[in-house]
C-alpha cells in the first residue's frame, strides 16, 4: 500500500541497493589496499607436455591471501576488479610478479619454463595495453619467448577485429599469444584462421561427464586437427583423470593442465618441482 506517498516495497528495495552499494565500496577499498600491501600473490600450475611426460610450462593464476590466512580464488575477486575497471592493475602487478620470479631464476642461473598469464578482455579499452607489458618485461630483462598471454574466448565476441590487432602486436614484440576457454562461449572458426595465436586452450567443460560425451568427442578431435594445420599448439584444460590423458594422448593433443598431474601451487613448490625434473 502507498502511504504518504512511499512505497513500504520500493523503500525495501531502495534499502537493499543501498546496503548493497555501501558494501562493494568497501570490498573496492579492501581490494585496493589488498593490492597495495602484496596481499595477492601468483601460483604456477604446470603444463605436461604428453608426449614426453615433461613439464613444458606453467600458467601464473593470481591468488588473495588475506591478513588471517585465508587463500581466495580469483573467481570470487576478479569479477569484482572488472566492475570496478581496476582489472588492469591486477593483471599487471600479476605480470609483474612473473617477469620478477623469471629474472630472480635467470640470475641464479636456474632453469626456467615459459609462463602464461591470463589478462582480462577489459584490457582492450586500453590503448597503452601492449606497450606498458613490453615496459615491464624489459625492466626485468626478460627474454620474450618465456611470456605468453592468454586471452579468454569469451572477449572474443563482436571485437575479433581488436583481439586479432592485439595479438599482432605481441607477436611483434615476440610474446606468444593464446586464446583461453575455446569452446566455452562464441567460437568462431574463422578467427583461428586469421588470430597468429601460438596456441589454443580447450575448455575443461569438454572433458567432463556429459549426455553428448560422443559428439563433445567428435568436436575435440576435429579442432585438434584443424588447428595442428595452422601449427597451433593444444592444451588441454582441467584434466582429472588417466584415462582423460591417455584418449587426449592418443588424438595428438600436445600439453595437459590439470589436477591430474598438478594443481597451482606457490612460487617455492614450483622451484622445488623444477629442481626434481
Ligand atoms: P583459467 O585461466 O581458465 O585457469 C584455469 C583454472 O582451472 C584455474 O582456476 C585452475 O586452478 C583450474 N583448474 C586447473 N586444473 C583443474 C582441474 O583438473 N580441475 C578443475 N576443476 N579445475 C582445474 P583458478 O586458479 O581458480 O582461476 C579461475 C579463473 O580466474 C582463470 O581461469 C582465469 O580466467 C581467472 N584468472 C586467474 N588469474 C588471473 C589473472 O591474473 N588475471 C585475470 N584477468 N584472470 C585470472
Ligand atoms: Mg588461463
Ligand atoms: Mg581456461
Ligand atoms: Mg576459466
Amino acid at each position: 500500500t502507498v502511504k504518504n506517498g512511499t512505497n513500504p516495497n520500493y523503500v525495501y528495495y531502495n534499502e537493499s541497493i543501498r546496503i548493497r552499494l555501501r558494501e562493494e565500496k568497501n570490498v573496492e577499498s579492501r581490494m585496493l589496499s589488498a593490492l597495495e600491501n602484496h596481499e595477492f600473490t601468483v601460483y604456477y600450475q604446470p603444463k605436461v607436455e604428453l608426449k614426453t611426460g615433461r613439464i613444458a610450462c606453467a600458467e601464473a593464476l593470481v591468488r588473495w591471501k588475506t591478513s588471517d590466512g585465508a587463500v581466495i580464488s580469483p573467481d570470487y575477486f576478479i569479477p569484482v576488479f572488472e566492475r570496478k575497471f581496476l582489472i588492469g592493475q591486477l593483471d599487471q602487478y600479476v605480470f609483474e610478479e612473473v617477469c620478477r620470479w623469471l629474472k630472480s631464476l635467470l640470475d641464479q642461473g636456474r632453469e626456467v619454463l615459459p609462463v602464461s598469464v591470463n589478462v582480462s578482455r577489459l584490457q582492450f579499452y586500453d590503448l597503452d595495453f601492449v606497450s606498458r607489458y613490453v615496459e615491464i618485461r624489459d625492466k626485468y630483462q626478460i627474454p620474450p619467448r618465456l611470456l605468453e598471454i592468454e586471452f579468454t574466448e569469451s572477449m572474443v565476441f563482436d571485437k575479433e577485429e581488436l583481439l586479432i590487432q592485439i595479438v599482432k602486436q605481441l607477436k611483434k614484440e615476440g610474446f606468444s599469444c593464446s586464446i583461453d576457454d575455446f569452446g566455452k562461449g562464441y567460437s568462431s572458426l574463422s578467427l583461428l584462421k586469421s588470430i597468429p595465436i601460438d596456441v589454443l586452450k580447450i575448455d575443461r567443460l569438454f572433458f567432463v561427464e556429459s549426455e553428448d560425451k560422443g559428439k563433445d568427442a567428435a568436436v575435440i578431435e576435429g579442432i585438434i586437427d584443424l588447428v595442428k594445420r595452422f601449427h597451433i599448439q593444444t592444451v588441454a584444460e582441467g584434466i582429472e583423470t588417466w584415462e582423460q590423458v591417455e584418449y587426449l594422448k592418443h588424438i595428438g593433443c600436445d600439453f595437459v593442465q590439470g589436477y591430474v598431474y598438478y594443481r597451482p601451487m606457490p612460487e617455492e613448490e614450483f622451484e622445488q618441482l623444477l629442481e626434481q625434473q
